[in-house]
């Protein structure tokens, strides 16, 4: 097994693993996950910490060097912090980072710390705090702030503020939310909305990145930042004498599916090839009946091959994931 690489029909080499621990979530955005929808998996659906660490493993073994752990609320999920250690102690793995929405954050970012964890992705999609309880459901814009405010101040480098902009909901905002980056060093990440699953956002035209960039353009010039390796899909951009950066993900707009190089571990122990697609493989049962690490690695070889060489989300007709985004980790 240890010369095989994950290397899909495309000749995509996949390195990075998203791992999704819980569906469950202490937010409720609206563009998420219809609240009828708000899933439950019992505890015994869910894979235990012991299994997906078996399954990283594995993966390291076959090439995987990138982990991002997501949710659901990663943070929400009981022994998190213990499981964030065990991960960053594994050998093999280059870049360990977490998706979260900061409402748990403000008092555990020395156990983040403490467990290995230096970059992190804060879901914020407004400044204003009445909007914030209207998009996820919660008053705690405030909670949020803080914790984004002591992450820089403990030094996590870079901390990305991932914005899914939305027509009619934040659109207003957009420029204030790029202005941050003058004054924090965040990296501030339009992402484009990505119609897959219910949501409650409705038919509204999508915001997409050509016109975000025209909006923001009113605060100055932007100056593309020069590519490095470990760079994500994201278009990154600074503003002229900024502390942080601008970035577009634009899923749809300009789809980056030929230089996709990821994977996603649901918690109920499917192996997704692609977000925008609903083909998945059964890790957990096979591990639950006695699976070998070799019929394991087998499954993480079948996920690759069906990798589909890019997403069917046209913009003009959308048509639709059945899978949410609140239990396949965004
Ligand atoms: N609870 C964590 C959080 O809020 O960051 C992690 C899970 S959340 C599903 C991961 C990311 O997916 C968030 O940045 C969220 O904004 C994004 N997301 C969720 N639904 C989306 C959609 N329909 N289109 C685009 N991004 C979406």
């Amino acid at each position: 097994m240890a010369d095989l690489k994950l290397i899909d029909p495309y000749n995509r080499h996949l390195n990075y693993l998203r791992i999704s621990i819980t569906d469950r979530c202490n937010l409720k955005c609206i563009y998420c996950v219809p609240r009828h929808l708000i899933p439950r998996l019992s505890h015994d659906e869910i894979l235990t910490y012991e299994e997906i660490l078996r399954l990283v493993r594995i993966g390291v073994r076959l090439g995987i060097s990138k982990i991002r752990v997501t949710g659901g609320e990663p943070l929400v999920r009981k022994g998190v912090y213990g499981f964030l250690t065990d991960l960053s102690g594994l050998d093999g793995l280059v870049d360990l980072s977490l998706t979260t929405n900061g409402v748990t954050l403000k008092d555990n970012l020395n156990k983040i710390k403490t467990a290995g964890i230096k970059r992190i992705n804060i879901s914020l999609d407004t400044l204003n705090p009445k909007k914030f309880e209207r998009i996820t459901g919660f008053d705690l814009f405030d909670q949020v702030w803080q914790g984004i405010e002591m992450a820089l101040s403990l030094g996590f480098h870079p901390i990305k503020l991932n914005i899914v902009a939305l027509n009619g909901i934040n659109d207003d905002e957009l420029a204030d939310m790029a202005h941050l980056s003058f004054d924090y060093p965040l990296h501030i990440r339009f992402i484009e909305y990505m119609p897959i699953g219910e949501s409650q956002i409705g038919n509204a035209p999508l915001l997409l990145a050509p016109e975000i960039k025209k909006r923001i353009s009113v605060l100055g010039k932007l100056i593309p930042v020069a590519k490095t390796m470990n760079d994500g899909p994201a278009q990154r951009y600074h503003f002229e004498g900024a502390a942080g950066e601008i970035g577009f993900i634009h899923a749809l707009s300009h789809h980056f599916c030929d230089r996709c190089n990821r994977l996603r571990l649901t918690a109920r122990g499917q192996l997704r090839p692609c977000l925008l697609s609903d083909h998945h493989e059964d890790v957990r049962g096979i591990m639950r009946s006695g699976g070998t690490d070799e019929q394991l690695a087998e499954v993480f070889f079948r996920a690759v091959r069906h990798k589909p060489s890019d997403h069917n989300l046209a913009i003009q007709n959308p048509s639709g994931v059945c899978g949410q985004m609140s239990s396949i980790g965004g």
